[in-house]
């Protein structure tokens, strides 16, 4: 899955806090599932929708296995009406016991069932939601007018809301679907149609050939109006699914899959295994998630998948290339091969990750998409250095605590992590380790410790101790470089830490690679174990955690740093990122003075790469976020605005012929970061070029449009704030309405600010766009957001689907930075279940943190820039 980043994890406010005594069991590793004695090995069901009055019926039988005489079979069910239940051989009918808090429901006999097969035949109903997990209904405004599509959202564990089942990743089992739908539409699921019959009754009754055996959350089922374009890729049928008259836009999706499936058969060793593959597309959006991997069927929202050469930007397409590298990586590991619980969800998501990254720079290298990651891995790393982080494997209690693990820890330290073990063995053992994984797991469960035992097993460096090291325990370790006596050169380790509890020492293996030492010089330090080069410091100053792939922070000694600094025009772009993170993020946290990153701005050579230009002016935008409200903001933004001038003469307002992407992602930072920054320049310019536009439509496409209506819109008055929602309600284009409704709250103007959160209310912007659109204030107020969603706090989770409800709440308060604010969202935390406290103690973090940055750091920042100003 993809999950949504800005609100960094999800977790069930909504869900009930814990087992009531009984029945579900504790299991050996720990958690709450199911018993274990009946388990089901085949469901064929048949469903029939409702899609209007959003109800659904079925009919289901379960194949099963009784292991030891019970007189109970229990399953998952959640907001399921069932109205008959038969066991084959008994004439005795169970009576239906439901557990609404654990989700179950127990088919109880007065006698036991002896072992052996058994097929469980239940009749029942379920409801079709507006939010997206379980069944759920899209609408959207089509030519012939207003029209219902219909799709499904299982993980983590939503599968319960559309057939009874056991609900875990670890049972894996058949699945047989048919519909009852309308005649006319066309339906999707994980495998091909098997068969398709016109009823009488003006619907047909379509059959999708058998599942493998998978997982329950991997389960798919789509309806709707839709058309599907298609293309053999070797054996297998490769489509895109889109609503109808949208085939135009579903090109550049079909080609990246096609040009991806064969990279993919070959890397992880076995072909994929489905007949077909699609790629599926519905409006709107989920504060929870962009993209899901559904086996066969892999769900997208429109602006995850869809290109329209009108409107989408560079960043957009790759954006998408990158969100369809993910999911295709899914097909595999987490498909075919699938996490035994939650708690190494990781496993799925840290490895998607990284894969998708080293997928796509194999076919564009030219994106440089590893210095893209790093921003990504930065995040994580944040999040990791403070309370309220978690080790990468995290025990996983039950599945309402399981949303939890979707965070920027799994998904970002995961991707890190993978990758410094990678570059540790090797590309070529890791490859063989992981085909060797993928063979021996196929169609089954693994836990983490799978993977590193094949990797170990053909590789002579072995990685078991260091990849525990990284993923049983929290925190980031802290590299210090110095040079004892002035020749030779000292590596020790210890705990980077912002704040008191994640200061407590701890000790990682830690695979280290030291440029311009020897060829390069590469090392374990822990510790215990400091590493010592001696004769080392050269007239090349030695640069720590070379090529950027550890996951550490890196300190040097004075001297080294200067040595280091004079040669930032001759280090790798790579590096050059590693000097600029490392020394922001020591410097707010005080292992460093701050004004070693602002002496590296101040040198940052407009020459450099468009990706590190472009990290110094996101940089430069997070400081100002600080800056906030403070004495030494004016001065801040000149000194900064200032840095940046060079480097936006060079790209200017219009695209170049021929210019590569990176300079199109470059242009588009510094006007985001020059119009954070209030350049009258830029303000100005991007309101002629609107003006322009309003009278002359289709003068501005792609990223231009973007930016000139994004820099308005952050400017805007009364009037040009009425202009953009005029233009909101007119957009066709979802995801295009969708950004226009966010920018109203974009504005820099507090009373536009209250417009916009009393707009989010009305039913003007669609159900869910609607908490877009609070969010887009919260970035800018967000105490004044914060307010709003607690004053109408039933309305707002109504537009929120349950598992994102105290993510989303968390996600407007997060960007604060004032002391006031850590306690409201204290008192709120006290309102939600103990297990969804998780985002709450993140954001408590982040936002101590901020405030002591602000009163701790910037004094001293204030006194370098006023020595060395604009
Ligand atoms: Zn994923």
């Amino acid at each position: 899955m993809k999950f949504v980043l800005a609100l960094v994890a999800a977790l069930v406010a909504a869900a009930p806090a814990l087992a009531a005594p009984g029945h579900p069991k504790r299991t050996a590793i720990g958690h709450v599932a199911l018993p274990t004695n009946v388990r089901p090995l085949r469901y064929d069901v048949t469903i029939t929708p409702d899609a209007p009055n959003l109800t659904f019926s079925g009919q289901e039988k379960i194949q099963l296995t009784v292991a030891s005489p019970t007189n109970r079979i229990e399953l998952n069910a959640a907001d399921i009406a069932f109205r008959k239940a038969a066991l084959s051989g008994r004439a005795e009918r169970p009576k239906v016991v439901l557990d609404t808090t654990q989700q179950t429901a127990a088919f109880v006999f007065s006698t036991p069932i002896a072992p052996g097969h058994y097929t469980l035949s239940l009749d029942f109903t379920g409801v079709i939601y507006e939010q997206a997990s379980g069944l759920f209904a899209l609408d959207y405004q089509a030519e012939t007018g207003k029209q219902r599509a219909i799709f499904t959202q299982f993980e983590n564990s939503d599968a319960r809301r559309f057939i009874p089942s056991w609900d875990e990743p670890g049972v894996k089992s058949v699945f047989a679907l048919t519909v009852h739908a309308p005649a006319g539409q066309m339906a999707i699921s994980n495998m091909p149609v098997a068969s398709s019959v016109a009823g009488a009754d003006g619907r047909q009754t379509i059959r999708f050939a058998d599942t493998p055996k998978m997982s329950s959350y991997l389960l798919f089922f789509a309806l709707g109006d839709f058309e599907r374009v298609h293309r053999m890729v070797g054996k297998t049928d490769v489509g895109v699914v889109v609503r109808r008259g949208m085939t135009s836009q579903a090109q550049f999706a079909l080609d990246a899959a096609a040009q991806l499936l064969p990279y993919y058969n070959d890397y992880f060793g076995v072909d994929y295994p489905l007949p077909k593959l699609d790629f599926i597309a519905g409006p709107g959006r989920s504060q929870f998630f962009a993209a899901m991997e559904n086996w066969g069927a892999i769900y997208y929202f429109d602006y995850a998948l869809l290109v329209d050469p009108k409107l989408s930007t560079e960043a957009d397409k790759q954006g998408i290339y990158v969100d369809i590298a993910h999911e295709m990586a899914h097909q595999w590991f987490g498909d075919l091969v699938t996490m035994a619980w939650w708690d190494d969800l990781w496993l799925n998501e840290g490895f998607a990750s990284w894969m998708e990254n080293k997928a796509t720079d194999h076919f564009h290298p030219e994106w440089k998409i590893w210095l893209q990651t790093k921003g990504g891995e930065q995040g994580a790393m944040r999040t990791d250095s403070r309370g309220g982080t978690h080790p990468v494997i995290t025990p996983i209690k039950d599945v309402f605590a399981a949303a939890n693990a979707f965070d920027g820890i799994t998904y970002q330290k995961g991707h890190a992590v993978i990758h410094m073990l990678e570059s540790y063995v090797g590309e070529d053992a890791f490859r063989a380790g992981v085909r060797n994984y993928i063979a021996h797991h196929a169609y089954g469960n693994t836990v983490t410790d799978d993977l590193w035992r094949e990797v170990d097993a053909v590789s002579p460096k072995k990685i078991t101790d260091i990849a525990h090291d990284f993923t049983l325990q929290a925190g980031v370790p802290l590299i210090a470089m110095d040079s004892p006596g002035g020749k030779s050169v000292r590596l020790t380790q210890s705990r980077f830490g912002a704040d008191a509890v994640s200061k407590t020492p701890r000790t990682w293996r830690t695979p280290v690679t030291v440029w311009n030492i020897g060829e390069p010089w590469k090392v374990v330090v822990s510790a215990g174990r400091p590493a010592v080069a001696t004769d080392a410091v050269t007239r090349n100053c030695p640069i720590v955690n070379a090529g950027q792939t550890g996951y550490f922070r890196s300190a040097y000694s004075p001297e080294l740093w200067a040595c280091a600094v004079g040669m930032f025009d001759r280090l790798t772009p790579e590096d050059q990122l590693g000097l600029i993170y490392d020394s922001r993020a020591l410097g707010e946290t005080g292992y460093a003075p701050l004004t070693d990153f602002l002496a590296l701005a101040d040198k940052a050579p407009s020459a450099a790469t468009s990706e590190v230009v472009r990290t110094f002016a996101q940089q430069i935008a997070a400081l100002d976020g600080l800056y906030d409200g403070q004495p030494g903001q004016a001065a801040f933004r000149a000194f900064a605005r200032a840095r940046l001038a060079p480097a936006f003469a060079r790209v200017g307002w219009d695209k170049k012929p021929g210019e590569p992407d990176s300079e199109a992602l470059l242009r588009s930072t510094l006007l985001a970061t020059l119009s954070q920054l209030d350049d009258p320049g830029v303000v100005a310019e991007a309101r002629r070029r609107f003006a322009a536009w309003l009278t002359a439509p289709g003068s501005l496409t792609g990223a231009q449009r973007q930016m000139v209506i994004r820099t308005v819109a952050a400017h805007a008055d009364a009037a040009t704030w009425d202009q953009l929602h005029a233009l909101g309600q007119k957009a066709v284009d979802i995801t295009d309405k969708t950004r226009l409704y966010a920018y109203l709250g974009a504005s820099h103007d507090p009373a536009l600010a209250d417009r916009a959160l009393a707009l989010s209310l009305t039913k003007d912007p669609s159900a869910t766009d609607a908490p877009e659109l609070i969010s887009a204030v919260a970035n800018v107020y967000p105490d004044k957001a914060w307010a709003f969603v607690m004053s109408h706090r039933a309305q707002v989770e109504a537009m929120v689907e349950p598992t994102s409800r105290t993510t989303y709440f968390t996600s407007i308060a997060s960007g604060a930075r004032d002391p006031a604010m850590a306690a409201r969202l204290t008192a709120f935390a006290a309102t939600v279940p103990a297990s969804a406290r998780g985002e709450v103690d993140k954001a408590l973090a982040a936002i101590r943190y901020r405030h002591d940055v602000v009163t701790q750091r910037l004094p001293a920042a204030d006194s370098w820039i006023a020595a060395h100003p604009g």
